[in-house]
This record gives structure tokens, sequence and C-alpha cells, in this order.
């Protein structure tokens, strides 16, 4: 009769931690390190706060997506009307949030899109991949199935997506996959896989696609899946000029060019979509993190009716056959209609603009700080590449960045780390901050990683920089 009372006392005398270690399966994360995680009960703008009351600047927006904060009530208020307005209706019909955010899409890329709604970026990258895949069988070249990703790239975790993410560790013991997904060398200037430096760069690691597709037969190849920049993987920024080669060299074969912008979109590049900042026309677009600052999940798969008009045909088979409970949920549209009204409100841009500014110039002090080896940037995010020895560039150790992330936390800022996804590549810290950040906190977050580098290399005096 009593069962739940006494669990409720019984756990009362528990602390959070050994609650948390009772029941919670945490995300990618090894079991020594998940014993300890940071418990967050509550969060003010650019700050979290744990059990105990420790204040930490969040430097990465959580999963690089709570892109304006943690206190916009107005993201709250949304999500409520919607709620006790019209809570769930699936978009085998319509609602009008859906039709709201799908419009403020289309006209944010420019051009007519349509737009599919689903709740995650792995979702919207599935729904891209199987488009791309029917819009070429619709169109009689249904030998068209292979997809061209790049090595360290993360697009998702499960099925395609999965198997079009580039990072080894994360598909050990889960494959075989979806089979047909075909990895590229990604842009990496700093350790070029095809050897180049600077002033030798004819750009091999575009042109490397159209080998790709030669050898492999054009009529084989559906589509190619890439970031603006590879985020996850490590931050690594292409040279000018590298995403419109791809985007050439897609059009001589006839392959579609999906451009993931999970990470990259709504002004976290400085424009309102990464890809915008150069000058490409992608066929479809996946999005999903800012568009609702992270407040709720949302995604979208946007694609350009050049593409979506191929599916206008009658029958059974014309169609996308693909549906998802709760994509599209109106709250979650709500939520991303009023994010983009905000940006739009506050001008967003500029203020990223002039944060990417003053970023970049801590970025360049930190390559005089020692363990770094390379800093690199796309707009408001950014990765330091941390090596023991710079002459040889070896990274480092993953115990050492270990240290560092942690005296990071000591000085009162989450920084991330390209995830131990990739095994030569767990070596780089990630930066994503809220872009509502007060230059000061963006100081602090700079303060804390060079007094940390400093620290840790002191730690490791005996070696060589
Ligand atoms: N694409 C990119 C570029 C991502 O960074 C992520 C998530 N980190 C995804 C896709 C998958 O998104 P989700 O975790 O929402 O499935």
């Amino acid at each position: 009769c009593c069962g739940l009372a006494e669990l409720l006392s019984e756990n009362k005398a528990l602390t959070w931690i050994e609650r948390d270690r009772e029941h919670m399966w945490h995300h990618m994360q090894p079991f020594a390190s998940s014993q300890n995680p940071m418990i967050v009960a509550r969060a003010e703008r650019a700050t979290l706060y744990d059990v105990e009351g420790n204040a930490y600047l969040d430097a990465m927006s959580g999963l690089w997506c709570m892109n304006l904060g943690y206190s916009e009530r107005a993201l709250a208020d949304a999500a409520y009307e919607q709620m006790v307005t019209m809570p769930y209706y699936p978009l085998s019909q319509s609602h009008l949030k859906a039709i709201e955010i799908s419009e403020k899409i289309s006209d944010w890329l420019g051009g007519k899109h349509h737009i599919f709604l689903s709740n995650s970026g792995t979702e919207a990258n599935e729904t891209a991949l199987k488009i791309a895949r029917q819009y070429h069988a619709l169109r009689g070249e249904g030998t068209r199935y292979k997809v061209i990703s790049r090595y360290r790239a993360y697009h998702g975790n499960a099925g395609s997506a999965l198997a079009a993410t580039g990072q080894s560790i994360r598909k050990q013991n889960y494959e075989p996959l979806t089979p047909g997904f075909l990895h590229v060398p990604p842009p990496y200037c700093y350790r070029c896989p095809f050897g180049q430096k600077e002033d030798s760069c004819q750009l091999e690691c575009a042109s490397y696609y159209d080998q790709v597709m030669t050898w492999e037969g054009s009529d084989t190849v559906a589509a190619v899946i890439l970031e603006p920049v590879i985020t996850g993987g490590g931050v690594l920024v292409p040279k000018p000029g590298y995403l419109e080669k791809v985007r050439e060299i897609c059009d001589k074969h006839g392959v579609l060019m999906i451009v993931d912008e999970v990470i990259c979109g709504f002004y976290r590049s400085g424009e309102r979509f990464g890809h915008q900042n150069f000058h490409v026309k992608p066929d479809i677009v996946t999005m999903a993190k800012g568009i609702t600052s992270g407040y709720l999940p949302l995604a979208a798969t946007a694609v350009r009716d050049e593409i979506f008009n191929v599916f206008k045909g009658q029958g059974e088979f014309t169609h996308l056959r693909h549906l998802n409970t709760f994509g599209g949920n109106p709250s979650a549209c709500a939520v991303a209609a009023k994010t983009l009204e905000l940006m739009e409100e506050r001008q967003i841009g500029t203020r990223v603009r002039a944060l990417m500014e003053r970023m970049n110039e801590r970025l360049e002090r930190l390559r005089d700080v020692p363990l770094v080896g390379d800093v690199r940037s796309f707009g408001f995010l950014a990765g330091v590449e941390l090596v023991s020895n710079r002459a040889d560039k070896t990274p480092l150790d993953p115990t050492v960045m270990g240290r560092v992330l942690a005296h990071c936390k000591q000085r009162g800022v989450i920084v991330g780390r390209n995830g131990d996804t990739v095994p030569e590549g767990n070596n780089v810290l990630t930066l994503s901050p809220p872009f509502i950040v007060t230059d000061e906190e963006l100081d602090r977050i700079f303060d804390a990683i060079e007094s940390a580098l400093h620290t840790v290399a002191d730690e490791y005096r005996e070696w060589a920089f």
C-alpha cells in the first residue's frame, strides 16, 4: 500500500548523485566519467547552476543549441500558449504554427522550398537521404543510391545518418550500418590529408569528390552530405572556394548537395545559415538545434522546389512515404517561430558578428599559449587544437585533455571537446557560446582557457613544447 511513499522517503535520503548512479544511463560517456556528472539544477542567461549552487558559464550553449540563452521568457510563453491552444496534431494534415515556421524557413533560405518537419538532426538527415534516393528513382535513375560524406563529420546517431558519419568510434559494435555510404578526406588544413601547405593547396580535398564519383560511376551516386564546416569533428574550416567547388562537382555528376546546418544554422555562422557565407545553393538543407534555441525538439528538412516538384506525380510511390509522430509538434513550431522573430527583432546577426570579432582576437592570442597547436573558427564557434609538441603536432593525450577541461570547469567555465570519437581527433577544445553572452563573459571564457592551459602545461613541464 505504501510502496511509493517508502520509495520517496528512501530517495530523499539518497543524494542526487546516488540516485543518478542508480538509474541514469548517460549519453556518450565512458562508465568512469559518467559516475560524476554535473547535475544542473537551474540556469540563467549563459550560466548553469549545479545542485550544490556552483555557477558555470556555458561556453557550449548546451550541445551547440541554446543560442538565445537559458532565460528567454518569450520562448517559454510561446510554448505554453500553444500547448493550451492546440497541443498536438500530426502533419499528414496541418496546423498554423507548422505553416508559419515553414514559410519562415523558406524565406530565410531564399528561393522557394518545401519543408518536412521532424524532431532531431538525425531525423532531418534521414529524411534528406530518403528524399535524395527517391528523387533519383522518380526520375528514372534508380541506380543512384550512394552517398558521399566526409571522415570526421557527424550527421546523427542512427541508421543512414550514422552511416554518413565519418567518426569510426561512434560506429564500432553497431555495424554493419546502411550500405552505400562512402567517405572522403576532410578539409583539414592543419593536418592536410593530401600533404599540401597553405601556398601549394589546390583544394585537392574538394577535387577528390570528382575522382570518387568518376571511379564509382556517376550514375550510382545520389547525394553528397556535408556541413558548411565540420563542427563536432574538430571545427575543420575549408579554404575559400571549397564549398563552391563541391557544388560544381555535384552539378557535373548530377548529384544532389545536402547541406547539414544542424549546428551552423540560425546565425551561429553570423548569417542565417552557414552556407550563406559562400556562393552555393544547396538542393536540400537540414536543420535542428538552434531552430528553437534548444528550448524544444524540432528539426526541418528544406527541399528546393525544383527537387520537391518531382514528387508531385500521382500514385502510391510518387510521394514521400515517411512520417514521424511528433515531428512539427505545435509548441516546438511556436517556439521556433518565436526564436526567429526574436532574432530578427534584435538584429542578432549584428551582435553575433561583434562577438565573432572579439572571439577571434582572443583566439589569436591563444596561439602563443602552451599546448595550442592550431585555432580555427567559423562564425561564433571555435576549435582550439591542442598538441604536446608543436613541431611534430603530436595530439595532446586524452587524459591531459581531460585535465584542461577540468581546470576550465574549476574556473567556472564549461568548454566542449571534440568527443572521444575519432582515434586521432579528441584533442580539440570547442566553443559555441550563447549569443547573449556579454563581452565580459566572453573574456572570462578565454581567461579561464588561457589560465587552464598554463596550469596544465606547468603540470606537464617535463614535456617539450
Ligand atoms: N548533424 C550535425 C552537424 C550535428 O552536430 C548533430 C548533433 N550534434 C546532428 C546532425 C544530429 O542531431 P541530433 O542530435 O538532434 O539527432
